[in-house]
């Protein structure tokens, strides 16, 4: 299988099937995150194309359906899932084969896009990123291609809590860089109103260092005005065994 992957434990969403809509060999995205376990973006992209053909992914899905046990589909992998332009079409076609739930990863880059928006929409859970209240810090930590903004990703944000109704996680990523900033975070997160907060540190392999459990407990104070959440430290996680193991350590390096 070339574009399923796992089911892999996720701390947030339970046994979470991968689908990589991108399935490339260099990670593609728009931003370099310092923390990212693909290692580095060469090349920075912000142009939307079609990734991969939609009758390869239905063959696949086809493939597995009655063997899967997944609480959910999501749609993550070798780079930024709402790059491709055939994802609105795509979650429809998880939906109908797998019957299963549909979680999209997004680092919120392109969310003032109103093609993405649109496609958004169809998911049953959209978990986004925002790792900065200041744009030195976003540029210092995401390290985002030249056309982007902080300011782009906060009113993507915006547009796109007042039109999706189902449930919006925002993922924030702490790590030293930008730890002094969870204060002005929060407020960001309060404003922008999600129905979760999700406070992460990279516990996987990559090339900085995670927070301690005392640093994130400290973080997790200035959030107290949220209404739910959570921390990678305080979750549980399933045990699983991927369907393909190659295909699922392309993706998650820490399954070697
Ligand atoms: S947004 Fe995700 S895939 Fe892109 S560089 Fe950051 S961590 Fe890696």
């Amino acid at each position: 299988m070339a574009y399923v992957y796992g089911p892999v434990p996720s701390w947030r969403m339970g046994k979470s099937l991968g689908i990589d809509l991108l399935s490339v060999e260099e990670k593609t995205c728009p931003f370099d995150c310092i923390y990212c376990q693909l290692g580095r973006t060469v090349n920075k992209q912000i142009r939307r194309e079609k990734f991969i053909d939609l009758r390869l992914l239905k063959a696949e899905l086809e493939t597995i359906k009655d063997k899967v046990r997944a609480d959910c589909a999501t749609f993550s992998g070798t780079g930024e899932p709402t790059l491709a332009c055939n994802l609105g079409e795509a979650i429809e076609l998880v939906k109908k084969i797998l019957s299963l739930p549909v979680a999209i990863l997004t680092n919120a880059a392109l969310l003032k896009d109103e093609e993405v928006l649109l496609s958004l929409l169809k998911a049953d859970l959209v978990i986004a990123k925002l790792d900065a209240s200041r744009e030195e810090v976003f540029q210092t930590v995401n390290q985002p291609a030249a056309e982007l903004s902080l300011n782009d990703i906060k009113e993507g944000l915006w547009q796109f809590r007042a039109r999706y109704k189902k449930k919006l996680a925002l993922q924030m990523m702490f790590i030293q860089a930008n730890k002094d900033c969870a204060g002005e975070m929060a407020q960001l997160a309060k404003a922008i109103a999600p129905d979760e907060v999700q406070i992460n540190t990279p516990l996987r392999p990559c090339s900085v260092k995670p927070l301690s459990q005392k640093e994130i407990a400290a973080i997790l104070k200035e959030f107290f005005t949220l209404k739910k959440v959570t921390t990678v430290y305080g979750a549980t996680r399933p045990i699983v065994t991927p369907l393909n193991l190659a295909e699922t350590i392309r993706r998650r390096p820490e399954y070697r």
